[in-house]
């Protein structure tokens, strides 16, 4: 940050009613943190803990006005840390919690700062659901804007498609509604665009029918069979219902009591599987999937909804570098599954107690790419029947090198099989080229570059997968 650019933090607005913290202050170290340490030498300017949306808006406007570079924290889990950039201006909207159920139509309205689990554990006791992802402490906003998907995507699409509408705080320092009927481009750019447009005070959900009770649990396999067990899986999901979501994961097996104790720690294909269709139908899926290879336990059972979307935040815990990358295939051929077969046999030999390196296939296909058009919204989707990402933890920087050559390798040797279009938000931005293709076809990335060229001319929304603003002609 430059001396000019400091002169001007001094200068931010004394009505604020959050918490404002600079590198002195005590609890600046705590509001520091989020959920990755690999970026976490970074050291913002000023962290303003905004108390309301009024208080977001203070910050834009005064971004807006003296031209301040903002960065935008929610749930804190960017891969590319982007929500606490180094000398930054960092509006935390954290502390926006408040969550409002009208009953009678199923509409949720949730402030900025909400996590994924205490949306879940809201909902669920009205049986309802908004499809989100599948760690309890994600941010539902840079979720959302990214796009969002989960176990419910297969039958309720992403999350960006049950979004109804937004309150957005602009950086000419308006406090605006997003949706349907109101700033249709602002609406169509923030659902999968990110935060470049303006940041977000609270979203407004349709949500939907789920439980009270859904299945989940997991079916691992030995890695030897992984070929074959994920060959038979796609033929499987061709027919497979869409309550019914399965990650395949290549990974060490947890040490679970329900599991065999010579697997624990060894390379495994587990099949993660969540079933919310009706109960009676579960049994016999499971089933289907145990039959797929050697399966060394089913381990599915009933659970409340929040326990199954939370069940994936032991092997994701905060505190750790990662590195992660993520491409869409349109089909899992055999050459891919040899690919991801055998850099999952040549990962790094685990060092330390959360050394990992995970590559996770997702079987998208249903709702999400069959009932939503690619234009509805800035998230892309077309040809998107497969994901696949890395999801690698470590400790120290001495092992940096490592792990980011395994994931750069596979990631290289699946380059001819994957689609130039991508889920933003569970990728590491790969630079300007990649991010003109994420989103879909040139003429879609060129409606965003106009939309940002409306809503922040002057990119002072950076931090992000950045979008510059369309050239005036
Ligand atoms: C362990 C882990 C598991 C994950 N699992 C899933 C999953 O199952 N499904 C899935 O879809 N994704 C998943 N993700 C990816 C996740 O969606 C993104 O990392 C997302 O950006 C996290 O949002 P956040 O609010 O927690 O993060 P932050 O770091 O707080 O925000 C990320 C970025 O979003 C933008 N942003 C945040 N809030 C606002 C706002 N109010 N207004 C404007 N811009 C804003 C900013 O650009 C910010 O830098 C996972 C990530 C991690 C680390």
């Amino acid at each position: 940050m430059s001396q000019s650019d400091e002169a001007v933090l001094k200068k931010f607005p004394t009505g604020f009613r959050g918490e404002v913290l600079r590198p002195r202050d005590p609890g600046y170290a705590a509001a520091r943190k989020i959920f990755y340490t690999h970026t976490d030498h970074a050291t913002p300017a000023l962290i303003a803990r905004a108390a309301d949306a009024q208080d977001v808006l203070a910050v834009t406007r005064f971004a807006g006005e003296t031209g301040t570079p903002l960065a935008v924290r929610a749930g804190g889990h960017s891969v590319d840390g982007s929500g606490m950039p180094d000398g930054a201006l960092v509006v935390d909207v954290s502390a926006l919690k408040a969550i409002e159920l009208d009953t009678s139509t199923g509409i949720a309205r949730l402030g900025s700062g909400v996590l994924l689990g205490e949306m879940d554990t809201t909902l669920e006791r009205h049986e309802l659901v908004v499809p989100a992802g599948t760690v309890s402490n994600t941010g539902v906003a840079g979720l959302t804007l990214g796009g969002g998907v989960g176990y419910n995507m297969r039958r309720y699409g992403a999350t960006v498609d049950n979004l109804l509408s937004m309150e957005v705080a602009t950086v000419d320092g308006r406090l605006v509604t997003a949706s349907a009927k109101e700033n249709q481009d602002l609406f169509w750019a923030l659902r999968g665009g990110g935060g470049n447009f303006g940041v977000v005070t609270s979203f407004e959900f349709q949500a939907r029918p789920l439980g009270p009770q859904v299945s989940a649990g997991f079916v691992p396999f030995p890695a030897e069979s992984a070929p074959e067990v994920l060959a038979a899986w796609r033929e499987y999901m061709a027919d497979a219902p869409r309550e019914l979501s399965v990650i395949a994961a290549m990974t060490q097996c947890p040490p679970m009591p329900v599991v065999p104790e010579r697997y624990h720690g060894a390379d495994v294909v587990l099949l993660l599987v969540v079933h919310t269709g009706p109960p009676e139908k579960t049994e016999a899926l499971v089933d289907g999937l145990a039959a797929l290879g050697p399966a060394i336990v089913k381990a599915v059972q009933p659970v409340p909804w929040s326990v199954a979307n939370s069940m994936l935040d032991a092997i994701a815990p905060p505190g750790h570098r990662s590195y992660t990358k993520g491409a869409y295939l349109s089909e899992l051929t055999d050459d891919v599954i040899d690919i991801v077969t055998r850099h999952a046999a040549a990962h790094l030999p685990s060092a330390g107690p959360v050394a990992s390196t995970v590559q996770n296939l997702w079987s998208m296909g249903g709702a999400i790419t069959e009932d939503f058009d690619e234009d509805s919204a800035a998230f892309s989707r077309e040809g998107a029947n497969w994901f696949w990402e890395t999801v690698t933890l470590w400790d120290t920087p001495d092992q940096d090198a490592g792990f980011h050559a395994w994931v750069d390798g596979v990631h290289a040797a699946l380059k001819p099989h994957v689609r130039s279009n991508c889920y933003v938000n569970l990728s590491t931005d790969n630079g300007a080229d990649w991010r003109r293709g994420v989103w879909g076809s040139p003429e879609r990335y060129a409606r965003l570059e106009r939309a940002k060229a409306d809503w922040d001319p002057q990119n002072l929304l950076r931090f992000n997968k950045n979008i510059e603003p369309a050239k005036a002609v």
